[in-house]
């Protein structure tokens, strides 16, 4: 995998035959912009074929199953030629051309600084979009002095490690499990996949032939061992480790960071720096019930599954119906016996048919062989989900009903997501009643799915509770009608606590104080990286860092990282041991951070949900378009630190 970056291409030797039969797959937009790419002819855009972005997520883009056609034969045409003519390497093409493609796929005009930036990510004219250089100039005996503790090796925290090897400085990754992978490693509860389309959910440096449009969890975990492997990172891990806690010391501008093993035994490690690659969902959150605990059964979290379980005949009471619920449940009511689920409130649900669907050999084919089709692809992905959904969660403050949804745009996805369930729950006016949620959508996350959650829904041994729960009982779950549901297994599938960050280690700064009393329950850092009192401390995947919908959590860890290669490249260009965000910058930044929230869906008042802490302050999310947080962590600002 790490050699075989499927934005590279193969040769073409097969015949018009397979050719014709991959096109079957095409995506139009998609072979549009590849056609450009290959032949450097803009005039293939310039006809009556045009895009249609009325319809969110459309992967087609409106084009029409004529038109689709139309391209297809043009794509045979213009393959078969290029396979004749020995497959030479296309030309490079004019910026102004790339330009022209991209305004053709998002159907507007777009400012240079957007056009740079999709440029740049999609890597159409650069290979390592999110790679620090300038290492290479400060001599190695010195990068090798600089060692770099990074906590977890999850999906941020093996990427810090390619990146700080790729520098050449040293480091370890300290990870409390047995393998790597995090959330990947740890959710194994039937159905997990990924929700955000897999050909944006991976490395910048690692790209992927993927087998399904979602992946399973299995694909996933694998994905991130086979990369601690081929990147050369498993040497720098330390398995079955925990970190407890991490003290500054300043008087030499270093971390004292304490580990524990599984025995208990405790030793310390010596950091210049401290990357936090914890994640923000890791701790399991067990739901504020009275008689927790007091289940006589066998009772678990969704994210301690216990797979030893058969389930066949048993009666089985879910609590909960978020991302993760929707993804086990039809699974189990498959096996067991009965299955009642508790929702307190429903989901929106966007129908997404390929949600189970593996990609065919004819796409696989096109992704191979096509040149710059998986760059063209990747980058319909990014758009469609990113800055092409964005106008459909702002908040348009002269919309008039606010309490169902924020915007006409918004609205619009409600109505559509309200059509698919009348749909799929056809003729159960009761259920369609109770799976029609209150608040506007994307105020929690969007979850995709085919149709399947409905259709358990509807099956003959799934019952859905909508009474509020009263209690657990030993038995099972009392609801406030005074109804015992009465369970042989309960399975809580209420979230995560994901406002506790760097929970549960020590981590004290300067001054010795801890951040876990610094942040209470309302965790903020610059940029989510970096966070006054703390020198030389780095999250990924920090505070205000999360997407409701908008683009895939990798894409902030490569920018988040991108930012701390860069903090750390300016350390040595100003020969200082520490540096440390200015809380005047900081506080300024969560100002703006706080504004802009309050003008998204996940930020509106109606909305209740984990993004949010007790205060109704959205810790998690970020609240602007992709490129803003691409432009603010490009390059850090000397301004913005004491150095020392
Ligand atoms: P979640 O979205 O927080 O859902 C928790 C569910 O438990 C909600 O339905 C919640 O109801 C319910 N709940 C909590 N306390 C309750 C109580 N006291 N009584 C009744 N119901 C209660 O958690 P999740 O489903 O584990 O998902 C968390 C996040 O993980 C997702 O948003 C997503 O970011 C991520 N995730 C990703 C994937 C993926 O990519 N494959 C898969 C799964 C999860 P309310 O809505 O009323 O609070």
């Amino acid at each position: 995998m790490a050699s075989g970056n499927y934005f590279d291409w193969d040769p073409i030797h097969d015949d018009d035959d397979v050719i014709r039969s991959a096109l079957e797959h095409a995506n139009a937009p998609v072979t549009l912009a590849a056609l450009v790419h290959l032949t450097g002819d803009v005039e293939l855009l310039r006809g009556d074929i045009r895009v249609d972005h009325s319809r969110a997520r459309d992967l087609q883009c409106g084009i029409s199953t004529e038109q689709q056609a139309i391209v297809r034969t043009r794509a045979l045409e213009v393959l078969a030629d290029y396979r004749d003519r020995g497959c030479p390497a296309p030309p490079r093409l004019a910026t102004e051309s790339l330009r022209e493609i991209l305004r053709f796929i998002t159907g507007q005009e777009l400012d240079e600084d957007c056009v740079r930036f999709l440029i740049e990510e999609s890597e159409f004219e650069n290979d390592d979009a999110y790679g620090v250089g300038g290492f290479d100039t400060i001599p190695a005996d010195i990068r090798h002095r600089f060692h770099v503790v990074v906590v977890g090796a999850g999906m941020s925290g093996l990427l810090a490690g390619y990146r700080l090897k790729q520098a050449g400085l040293s480091f370890t990754i300290v990870e409390r499990s047995s393998e790597v992978g995090g959330t990947w490693h740890e959710n194994v509860y039937p159905g997990c996949r990924v929700d955000n389309p897999s050909h944006v959910y991976e490395y910048s440096f690692a790209r992927h032939d993927w087998p399904q449009y979602y992946c399973a969890q299995p694909v996933l975990k694998s994905y991130f061992e086979r990369c601690a492997s081929d990147f050369g990172l498993r040497p720098h891990i330390l398995f079955e480790r925990e970190v407890v806690g991490a003290d500054f010391d300043e008087a030499s501008g270093t971390w004292d960071v304490t580990l524990q093993d599984r025995g208990g035994t405790t030793t310390t490690l010596k950091a210049n720096a401290l990357i936090c690659a914890t994640g923000q969902l890791n701790q399991p959150r067990l739901p504020d019930l009275d008689g927790v605990g007091a289940f006589e059964g066998p009772a678990f979290h969704s994210a301690r599954w216990d797979s030893t379980l058969d389930l066949s005949g048993k009666r089985v009471a879910v609590i909960g119906t978020g991302a993760t619920a929707m993804q086990f449940v039809p699974e189990i009511a498959r096996q067991a016996g009965e299955v009642i689920v508790f929702q307190r409130t429903p989901p929106w649900i966007y129908p997404s048919p390929d949600y189970r669907a593996s990609v065919p050999a004819g796409e696989h084919w096109l992704i191979n062989h096509v040149p710059y089709y998986a760059r063209w692809y990747h980058f319909l992905l990014f758009w469609l989900d990113g800055e092409g959904l964005y106008a459909s969660v702002t908040k348009d403050p002269a919309w008039p009903h606010q309490e169902r949804s924020v915007s006409a745009a918004n609205d619009a996805l409600r109505k559509l997501m309200i059509r698919s369930i009348q749909r799929e729950l056809d003729g159960d006016e009761e259920l369609i009643a109770a799976s029609i949620p209150k608040h506007p959508p994307c105020g929690k996350r969007l979850l995709l799915d085919d149709g399947t959650w409905y259709r358990t829904l509807r099956r003959d041994n799934v019952q859905l509770v909508t009474e509020t729960i009263d209690r657990i009982a030993a038995g099972g779950v009392l609801t406030t009608d005074g109804v015992e549901h009465s369970a042989d297994v309960l399975v809580y599938a209420t979230g995560f606590h994901a406002s506790r960050f760097l929970w549960p280690m020590r981590i004290r700064g300067r001054d010795r104080r801890d951040i876990r009393e610094h942040w209470g329950d309302d965790p903020r850092a610059y940029l989510g990286i970096v966070v006054p009192g703390y020198p030389n401390l780095f999250c990924l995947y920090g505070p205000n860092t999360n997407i409701v919908i908008t683009g895939s959590t990798i894409f902030f860890s490569e920018c988040g990282m991108h930012y701390v290669m860069g903090c750390i490249r300016m350390l040595f260009e100003n020969g200082c041991r520490s540096l440390e965000c200015r809380k005047e910058v900081h506080d300024a930044y969560n100002v703006v951070i706080d504004e802009g929230n309050l003008q998204v869906a996940w930020g509106a008042p109606n909305v209740r949900s984990w993004y949010k802490n007790k205060a109704g302050r959205v810790t998690q999310n970020w609240p602007f378009k992709l490129l803003e947080y691409w432009n603010r962590t490009r390059t850090p600002d000397q301004e913005h630190f004491h150095f020392s």
